[in-house]
């Protein structure tokens, strides 16, 4: 039987950075992951790199992206997170520059508009460098541990001696000392069957729903003058909606996940010619008792839009407002915006809740009033973007279950939802299990 010190199962971002720390400390590391190793890719969501593949914008901020800092303190975290663009850099992340979306000027004008704006500094590696970094740290990493590929746990169990046996598909059995998990939302369903078997607790599940929209690419021009992006928050009666993945320039592209197609957003600089528009998403967040509630809510609203194919519907804001028919988009039709992403337009209110209706338009409204200016009603909004949390799974303020020796860091612990956070939280561990100073 083979026998580490530690055994980490996900090898995404939380994972790597945890391996990174523990490395060089002499202990003697395993790292599983269900999927291939990075050059052998094809999956967008699982492998070497987890989703740290996506669009690798690392925003270092306690503002959102997670409650890292209720683990670690307020200032910990950002030091954590400081360390985590360090170590990027290191691995030539440093090739994309450092931005901050803070102003204090817009704070103030937004605040006596009913906004909260939250900010950040940002290093946006766009999916190409985020592939280069990792390959630098997967030769690292090979360097010290071992790692071991297309491996999803059957079964991690507890045995009297304190230590773990972590039963393998191909019927070997590893024992370990400690157990991290990282197995992010990927993981969400695996996670859920471990913790039954282990007497683990899982806290409520949560899953954002939110309209991306679409408007002219100078509609903001005069909140974003000194910051290229904005985070904006805005109270509503019973929901707070925040603004999701801003992309000035960019377009709005089809995203495919757990057999759902949703409008997501990308960055300029992942094609060679941006567009005319600017695109972010109004999340409006739902909170449910199981993960498997919050699933079957965003299947149910998704999953009725698409139709059973990658139907994803549309309505310009000046219809929506009138309450008119639908308006068509096509391009003949000289719109001042213009969709970048192929949708049915449609009537929103026979596809979506009225809550996120009712969420877009306040917004909406309250947004020309900090513009000064009305939103053009060729305004697109798409139908409709879903990100799902997993449920929060109860750990000390290090990152370890009501099992000693089990730990459970990035997305998967319900505390990150971020590649900054979720990487701070395996760096935070990697140190606490290495013996180094956190
Ligand atoms: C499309 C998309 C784009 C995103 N873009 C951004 C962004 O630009 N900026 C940002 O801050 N956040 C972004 N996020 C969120 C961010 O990607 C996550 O918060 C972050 O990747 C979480 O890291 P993690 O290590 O916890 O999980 P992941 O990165 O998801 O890694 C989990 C790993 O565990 C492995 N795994 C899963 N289950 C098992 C199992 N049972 N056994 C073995 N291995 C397993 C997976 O193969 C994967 O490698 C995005 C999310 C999505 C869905």
């Amino acid at each position: 039987m083979d026998s580490y010190d530690i055994t980490i199962i996900g090898a995404g971002v939380s994972g790597i950075f945890a391996a990174h720390e523990l490395a060089a400390s002499g202990r003697k590391i395993l790292l599983l992951d269900k999927g291939k190793k990075l050059e052998e890719r094809t999956d967008r969501y699982i492998g070497f790199g987890g989703l740290g593949l996506s669009e690798g914008k690392y925003n270092f901020t306690n503002d959102f992206g997670g409650e890292l800092e209720r683990k670690t303190g307020y200032e910990a975290a950002l030091t954590l997170m400081d360390d985590v663009d360090t170590i990027l850099c290191e691995y030539g992340g440093g090739a994309a520059e450092l931005y901050s979306t803070y102003d204090l000027e817009l704070s103030e004008r937004a605040r006596e508009a009913g906004f909260g704006v939250l900010t950040t500094k940002t290093r946006h590696l766009g999916t190409k460098l985020s592939k280069v970094v990792l390959e630098r740290m997967y030769d690292y990493l090979n360097a010290y541990i071992t790692m071991k590929f297309e491996s999803e746990p059957v079964r991690i169990l507890r045995k009297d001696n304190g230590r773990f046996a972590i039963e393998l598909p191909d019927e070997t059995v590893i024992d370990s000392g400690q157990v991290i998990v990282a197995t992010g939302r990927s993981g969400n369903d695996w996670l859920t069957g471990q913790c039954e078997n282990l007497g683990i607790g899982r806290g409520e599940a949560r899953v954002d729903l939110g309209l991306r929209i679409e408007m002219k690419g100078d509609q903001l021009a005069s909140i974003l003058q000194r910051s290229f992006e904005t985070k904006l928050s805005f109270e509503g009666e019973d929901y707070t909606a925040t603004t999701y993945c801003m992309n000035p320039r960019g377009r709005v592209v089809l995203k495919l996940q757990e057999g759902l197609a949703m409008p997501d957003g990308q960055n300029f600089r992942e094609k060679e010619e941006g567009s005319s528009n600017l695109n972010f998403t109004l999340f409006v967040p739902n909170r449910f008792a199981t993960l498997k509630e919050a699933d079957d809510y965003l299947k149910h609203i998704v999953g009725g839009i698409n139709r059973g194919r990658n139907r994803i519907a549309a309505q310009r804001l000046g219809s929506l407002r009138r309450g008119e028919e639908h308006c068509s988009g096509s391009k003949d039709n000289f719109k001042s915006v213009m969709p970048t992403l192929e949708a049915e337009f449609a009537e929103l209110r026979e596809e979506v809740p009225e809550r996120y209706i009712e969420a877009t338009l306040a917004f909406l409204s309250a947004l020309e009033k900090l513009l000064g200016e009305p939103i053009d009603e060729d305004t697109i909004l798409y139908a409709i973007d879903g990100k799902l949390y997993s449920p929060a799974i109860e750990t000390s303020g290090r990152f370890e279950t009501n099992i000693q020796g089990l730990y459970v860091i990035g997305d998967c612990s319900g505390t990150t939802h971020s590649l900054s956070q979720a990487a701070a939280s395996g760096v935070y561990v990697g140190r606490l299990l290495a013996g180094k100073k956190v």
